[in-house]
Parts: C-alpha cells; structure tokens; sequence
C-alpha cells in the first residue's frame, strides 16, 4: 500500500509556539522547519505536507469567515490527500469543528482537529503526543484502503471524539476536552484502539461544501432572576435571526408570563428560538415538566441533546444556506453530522 497522504493546516493557538531557551518568550513557530523542531515526524510513514492559513492567531479570534477559509482549502486538496490535520488553538476548537461537520458533509475521509495546552518546544508539552497521534490517525485506512475516520474529529489527550459532540471542559487540564453525550471514536494507547460502531458513516457519497454562515444568531444563558427588561431588545427579528436558549435540565425556564410573551411576539414575527440543556450531560425534553410544555405551545424547537458549540454553529450554517423558515427547522431538528 502507497503512504497516505496527510495535509496538516497550522492555524494558531498554543500548539504552534515555541520557547524561547533564554528569554522563555512563546513565539510562533516556523513550519518550514517543522522536522528539525520535532525530528519524530520523519520517522511516521507518512507523505506529509504542513501549511500555515494566514498568520497563527489565538482561537479566540476564530470566525466564520476563517471557518469557511478552512473549509475551502480542505474541499479544494480532498482529491490530493488522504486525511487532513488542522492544528487549532484549543479554547475555540469545539465550535471550528462543529462548524466543518456542517461545512463539509458526506466526508469520506478523516478532518481531525488537534492542539495542546502547552506549547510544542516546551518540555512538557503534550503537543508532540496530540500531534503525532493525530497525523496517524488521519493517514489510517482499512483493509479495503479505505480512510477508517470520515469526520470532522478532535484528538487531544489519547482519545478522539466526534467534533461536534466535544466541549472543552479544562483550561488547564490535558484531558482538556470530552464528549459528554457520545462516546469516545477510539483511544490511544499502545495501539489506536477504534470504535468502530461509533463512527460516522454519511449517507452522501461525494463531498459538498456548505460554506455560508449567518451570524444574526444569538445565545440566552438563563439564570434564575434573569429580567425580561434587560434581554427583551435581543428578541428583534430585524436583528437576530435565531437565539439559542439554554435552559435548566431537561429544558426548564421561570414561569414568566411576559417571557413567554416576548417569546411568543419573536416567532410570530419570524425568529427560531431552539432550546438546550445547560446541563453537562443529558438532553431537553420538552414537556417533561410543566416549565417546558409552553416552549412546544410557542413554536419553540428543542435542541435535544446538542452541545452549545453545535447548536450555535447548526443555526449558523441553516440560517446562511437556507432561506424558507420550516425548512430551516426541520433540517435543525435531524442530524447532518451525527450531532444528535
Ligand atoms: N488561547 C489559546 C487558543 O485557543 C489556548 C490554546 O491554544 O490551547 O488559541
């Protein structure tokens, strides 16, 4: 069998920089150099090309317009390449991944996204691990010859999870992220151990790229003695096209009347309100209580078991290739990339 072919796409975060031996200043690495920074990669089997997309930035400058850059430049070398790696910082990591499962459907190979929580030139980093792993993973085929992974996943810390299932969980844990409502796709240990039942398997054969995303979303954390006064201007459908509302438990708000008024107004104007869980693991069940049965009466949608990252980044991707509103809630309530 040929080597694989992997196309490493270096975007910024923490992964990528390295210490300065005498000022311990953290500098941006240089990828043109990246085998004489970690000599172990010439020795992975693998035909592998690293590129930067633009400069390196801190995930916290992540958006939709360099989600699409990145999409557009994995559905443009798909043909060249076996697997791909995106070397992304990690605060913002769920959402970028969330966001290419929808950008890129029927995947039939694997995008797997990777960082670390200490810089690759430190001595401790768990990036040479994160990154290593991540590049066999995305270079492994099955007997058939076929990629074993075939979906925008993230690896961190011996385990790889489906990447809109992940939260990150830890600002300074290395077991930084998990999947609170899916299981792991395989774990790392002396062997990459694949479970193979939890992939995902597109129904679509062929690649297509769904790049628009509209940003007129917004996201309602609710907290007990929250005022309608203060968040009633966001329920302006001229404004913001869909909100995010992030209940208690199985999808549970104050029994507020003139919320459920503003509510009511917004979605007879044209607004999707979606309704998930604030709770780490578990699903929105609208119904169950009292508290969420007037979310069905209002037209609310209920997000089920989706993470925040995925429900925002669903509504995104909807809004900006969608146009007719049932159409935009039916497609919010089925899967397109295993997020429910
Ligand atoms: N702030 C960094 C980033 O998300 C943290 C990291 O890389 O882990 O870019």
């Amino acid at each position: 069998m040929a080597q694989s072919k992997v196309l490493m796409i270096y975007t910024g975060g923490t992964i990528g920089m390295i210490e300065d031996p005498e000022t311990g200043v953290l500098t941006a690495f240089d990828f043109k150099h990246l085998n004489n920074q970690i000599p172990e990669l010439s020795r992975i089997k693998v035909d592998l090309t690293a590129i930067s997309l633009g400069m390196p930035i801190d995930s916290s400058d992540m958006n939709p317009t360099i989600w699409q850059d990145l999409a557009e430049l994995v559905a443009n070398s798909y043909d060249q390449y076996d697997g791909f790696v995106i070397l992304h910082g990690s605060d913002t990591m769920a959402y970028t991944a969330s966001a290419l499962s929808f950008m890129l459907q029927g995947l039939q190979k694997p995008v797997i996204l990777t960082g670390s929580q200490l810089p690759i030139g430190t001595i401790r980093t768990d990036g040479k691990e994160n990154l290593i792993t991540s590049i066999e993973i995305a270079a492994n085929k099955d007997k058939n010859d076929e990629s074993i992974v075939k979906e925008v996943a993230i690896y961190f810390e011996y385990a790889l999870y489906r990447g809109n299932r992940t939260t990150k969980v830890s600002a300074n844990a290395f077991e930084a992220f998990l999947s609170p409502n899916y299981p792991e796709l395989a774990v790392a240990g002396v062997e990459i151990n694949y479970k193979t039942n939890a992939l995902f398997q597109s129904s679509q054969k062929e690649l297509t790229l769904n790049c628009e995303m509209d940003d007129r979303v917004a996201l309602l954390k609710i907290f007990p003695g929250f005022s309608t006064k203060v968040y009633k201007s966001l329920f302006d459908n001229n404004n913001v096209k869909a909100i995010v509302l992030e209940t208690f438990g199985s999808g549970n708000a104050p029994n507020n009347s003139e919320f459920h008024t503003i509510i009511e107004e917004y979605i007879e104007s044209g607004g999707i309100v979606v309704n998930i869980t604030q709770c780490y693991t578990g699903s929105v069940e609208q119904g169950k209580y009292a508290n969420s049965t007037v979310f069905n009466k209002l037209g609310v949608i209920s997000g089920k078991d989706m993470t925040t990252e995925t429900a925002i980044t669903k509504i995104m991707h909807l809004l900006g290739n969608f146009t007719d509103r049932d159409e935009i809630i039916n497609r919010f309530k089925n899967n397109i990339a295993g997020e429910i």
